[in-house]
This record gives C-alpha cells, sequence and structure tokens, in this order.
C-alpha cells in the first residue's frame, strides 16, 4: 500500500482544486475516510487470510466495484454534507478508486485486484515508482518508512499540491474575468 497518511491526498487536492463551495468540508472528510477504507483488508494479515484470496490484501476491497459501493453507501447521507447525491457519488468514487490507483503504483506486494469480485486477476500500472508501504507501524518508523514518505511526498504530495494549485488559479481567474464583464 501507498501509506495510510497518504491516500487522502487525492480527495484533497481535488477539494481544494473545485473549491469548498463544490466541496463542502463534510463531503471533503467523508472522501478522505473513502481514500483509506479499503486498507481495512490489513486486517485480513492477522486474521490469517491469504494474501491471494478474493478478501486478501488488495482484493476485493481495492475493486472499483467496492469503490461503487462506498460511494452509493455515502451519497444516501448526501443532504447531510450539503452535496447532491450525483456529485457525491461521483467525488466518493474516485476517492475510494484512487486508492487502488496509487497502490498500483508501488513496488511491493501482490497487484491490486480492479475488477474484484468479478475477477480476482491483480493488476499493477506500468510505473511503479512509490516506494511500498510496511504493514504496521513499527517497521514505518524505519529507514523504510522515510524512503516511503520521501517517494510519496515525489510521486503523490508534489503532483497533488500542483494539481490543487493549478485549480484554485484557474477558479481565481474565472471569477476575476466574470466581474470584469459585469
Ligand atoms: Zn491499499
Amino acid at each position: 500500500m501507498a501509506s495510510v497518511i497518504t491516500h487522502p491526498a487525492v480527495p484533497l487536492a481535488l477539494a481544494v482544486a473545485l473549491g469548498s463551495g463544490r466541496v463542502p468540508p463534510a463531503l471533503t472528510a467523508a472522501a478522505c475516510a473513502a481514500s483509506i477504507l479499503p486498507d481495512v483488508d490489513s486486517f485480513g494479515f492477522w486474521a490469517g487470510v491469504p494474501y491471494r484470496d478474493l478478501f486478501g490484501h488488495r482484493g476485493f476491497t481495492h475493486s472499483l466495484f467496492f469503490a461503487a459501493l462506498v460511494a452509493a453507501a455515502a451519497s444516501c447521507f448526501a443532504r447531510h454534507v450539503g452535496a447532491s447525491w450525483r456529485f457525491t457519488f461521483l467525488f466518493v468514487f474516485v476517492s475510494a478508486a484512487s486508492h487502488g490507483l496509487l497502490d498500483a503504483l508501488t513496488t511491493g506486494g501482490l497487484g491490486v485486484a480492479f475488477f474484484s469480485p468479478f475477477s480476482n486477476r491483480r493488476y499493477f500500472l506500468p510505473w511503479r515508482v512509490i516506494v511500498v508501504s510496511p504493514i504496521g507501524v513499527g517497521a514505518f518508523l524505519s529507514s523504510w518508512g522515510l524512503r516511503v514518505l520521501r517517494s510519496e511526498l515525489i510521486w503523490v504530495w508534489l503532483p497533488c499540491a500542483m494539481f490543487a494549485g493549478a485549480g484554485r488559479a484557474f477558479r481565481a481567474l474565472l471569477t476575476a474575468s466574470r466581474s470584469a464583464m459585469r
């Protein structure tokens, strides 16, 4: 996996780029939770679930189908987060699905079962640039953890920050040009 602190970078970047008018804080919080949720399958390591199993790590909970289930559940609470159900579904779906995509960029473990439960085949993306994060806090507090954080800063946080900044600048330009035309 990419580390648990890095997965929310995607919903946070999207929320900053689109602005709080579009993405209310409650929806951002829900999407951040959805971006971490797939790693709930890590408990399978302790429960003896084999890695390659349907419910093994990077299996069903890392699939697009699971992301859609989470998004559908979140859209039931759309009114509470202050957005339309369609937008809530889309935003939470992209956030949950981004988890598997980031994991598919990592250097270790098995690939991601994007099409589970229909196929348990595991996939990586062609560019495996993110140093895989260890399972467990102990290993994370080591030189391995530092290498993980460094690669995630370069390959996740930096592009996300650039995307968020560009989106914000674009919105500011749009607002300025609109008020100039009035
Ligand atoms: Zn994961």
